[in-house]
């Protein structure tokens, strides 16, 4: 079973990532994770993205495509898999769904988590504050969430088109919020 996860920052969509990937036996894939272990392992991939990331930009679709290609073919994979922070971008969505067609496999849900702006904020800066980055303060917050809402629109649109998407509800516990996962993948 192949699932999206999709959210803004702060809205919990790793931890829940992760708990779904261990329900259903698969791994979750996080190209943000992916992308650190190329550059600490100074592959010549992590060098090219780094190149990007120091500049704070996107990294090029071909990079993480190949990362994700890279991930896909573990053994742990056939059980299924939880992407986490990818795909950002229509073609790399449109990329991903050819690699599973190849293998005879789909995405069976793309589930966005909502959560108000309000509590979203709340979050992100207790998180600043807890791993004091007084960098993250509000107006850094502010434009995050903003850059999240433009790069996440053309998505939920693909998913929409496709028939695939479901908005889950993200507040509440972790455990309210993970049943509310299992419900909208149909237990
Ligand atoms: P994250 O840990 O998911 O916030 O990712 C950290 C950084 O890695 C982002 O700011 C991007 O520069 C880059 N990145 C992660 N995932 C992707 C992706 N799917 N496409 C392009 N860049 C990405």
């Amino acid at each position: 079973m192949n699932v999206i996860l999709l959210g803004p920052p702060g809205s919990g969509k790793t931890t829940q990532a992760q708990l779904l990937a261990k329900r259903i036996g698969g791994l979750t894939i996080a190209t943000g994770d992916l992308l650190g272990d190329a550059i600490q392992g100074n592959t010549e991939l992590g060098r090219k993205a780094r190149e990007h990331m120091d500049r704070g930009s996107m990294v090029p679709d071909e990079i993480i495509l190949s990362l994700v290609e890279e991930r896909l073919a573990v053994p742990e994979s056939v059980a299924g898999v939880v992407l986490d922070g990818f795909p950002r971008t229509v073609r790399q969505a449109r990329e991903v769904q050819r690699m599973f067609a190849a293998e005879g496999e789909r995405i069976k849900a793309a589930l966005l988590l909502d959560v108000p702006e309000e509590e979203l904020v709340r979050r992100l800066l207790a998180k600043a504050a807890a791993e004091e980055r007084s960098d993250d303060d509000p107006a850094a917050i502010q434009k995050r969430l903003a850059a999240y809402r433009g790069s996440n629109a053309p998505l939920v649109g693909h998913y929409r088109e496709l028939g695939v998407l479901k908005i889950v509800s993200g507040t509440g516990s972790v455990e309210q919020v993970a049943e509310a996962v299992k419900r909208a993948i149909g237990g």
